[in-house]
C-alpha cells in the first residue's frame, strides 16, 4: 500500500487517528528525523518558553549555528519512516 492509499483508507473508514509523525512546532514541517541532545545543550539553545515544543533538526541546527554553538555533541538520531509510524499508531474510531 502506498502512503496515499493508507491515508485514504483512514479517511474513508471514519477513523480519527491518522498515522503520522510529529510536526515541528517552529517550521510546521513533518519530522522525519527525530533527535535527542543532552539537556545542557537543549537549555543553551532553546529559550524557556519553547522547551516543551517539538523542534526539527533543521530548526535546532539553525539556532545552534546562529549562536555559534556546536550542536552536534552527543546528538542521537532516530529516523521516522512513515511505514513504521503506521505500525505503531493505534487507530481509534471517531466518536
Ligand atoms: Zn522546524
Amino acid at each position: 500500500m502506498t502512503q496515499q492509499e493508507i491515508l485514504d483508507l483512514i479517511e474513508e473508514t471514519n477513523y480519527s487517528k491518522v498515522p503520522t509523525r510529529p510536526k515541528c512546532q517552529n517550521c510546521k514541517k513533518v519530522m522525519v528525523l527525530y533527535f535527542i541532545v543532552p539537556n545542557e545543550l537543549w537549555y543553551q539553545l532553546i529559550k524557556s518558553s519553547e522547551r516543551s515544543m517539538e523542534i526539527c533538526i533543521d530548526c535546532f541546527a539553525s539556532k545552534g549555528d546562529e549562536k555559534m554553538i556546536d550542536w552536534s555533541k552527543d546528538i542521537k538520531f532516530y529516523p521516522l519512516p512513515f511505514v513504521k509510524q503506521v505500525e505503531v499508531q493505534e487507530v481509534t474510531p471517531k466518536e
